[in-house]
């Protein structure tokens, strides 16, 4: 069966001689495996389809569960986000999400735009990177069914004040009555930093500025979350804290 599909890179692994074994992030069949063949001889046409960050058209053949590649249509290069150290672990993050929240037949297109306007922002945009993980992080636990509550505590629905916490058992902000051993205090200027990205678009996020300690915080929050929901940490981080 021939398929074409839009999709991104998420990880390139060798296999046998020449050959790639790409984990792509498609727009309409969800996660996939495909092959790509002879990508590693010196003078491969598609080599550029072989790593991490290509967004491109894959023209693709399947037999049984398994996808070989026939021919890829670059659509846009985010290759620039591996000239800088922090963007490259930041948007590596982004891509190891997606790979461990996505599974094959369960497109997500919500999450896939996210992804999408992420790697825009690492690539193209002079914007704080820390910003732009929290964004994503965010509007991938919306996509994925964890949404975070902002405005009212998630379990007795009273409305948010000052003193609040974060439930990793909710993926919420609650009250501090509701507080229990699954909570951590959050300080009014970490929450009110996370309401400020929470409700800018991702074209928009350039306008703001933040103290890096708490985004640090949040980075932390989200990714403990991220653990929480999952079951996965996320590896990339712990490059970017070395
Ligand atoms: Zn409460």
């Amino acid at each position: 069966m021939n398929l074409t599909t839009k999709g991104i890179v998420l990880r390139a692994t060798n296999y046998k001689e020449s050959d790639k074994i790409l984990s792509i992030f498609s727009l309409e069949l969800g996660k996939i495996s495909a092959t790509l063949k002879g990508c590693r001889k010196p003078n491969a046409k598609l080599k550029f389809a072989g790593m991490p960050f290509c967004f491109a058209e894959f023209e693709l053949v399947k037999k049984g569960d398994f996808f070989t590649v026939t021919n890829v249509t670059e659509i846009e290069s985010f290759f620039g986000i591996t000239t800088d150290f922090d963007k490259l672990w930041y948007a590596t993050s982004v891509l190891e999400c997606c790979e461990f929240v996505i599974n094959q037949n369960e497109p997500n297109t919500k999450l896939f735009l996210a992804c999408l306007k992420a790697l825009k922002g690492f690539c193209f945009e002079s914007l704080d990177s820390k910003i732009l993980l929290i964004k994503f992080l965010t509007e991938l636990f919306a996509c994925t069914g964890y949404e975070i509550e902002t405005i009212k505590c998630k379990k007795c629905d009273a409305v948010l004040h000052h003193d609040l916490f974060f439930d990793f058992n909710l993926s919420s902000f609650v009250c501090s009555l509701c507080r229990d051993e699954n909570t951590v205090k959050i300080l009014p200027a970490e929450y009110s930093a996370f309401k400020i990205i929470n409700q800018t678009e991702f074209e928009k996020l350039s306008s703001i500025k933040l103290k890096s300690d708490i985004l640090d915080t949040l980075i932390h929050i989200l990714s403990t979350n991220f653990t929480a929901k999952f079951g996965h940490n996320i590896k990339s981080l712990k490059i970017l804290k070395k």
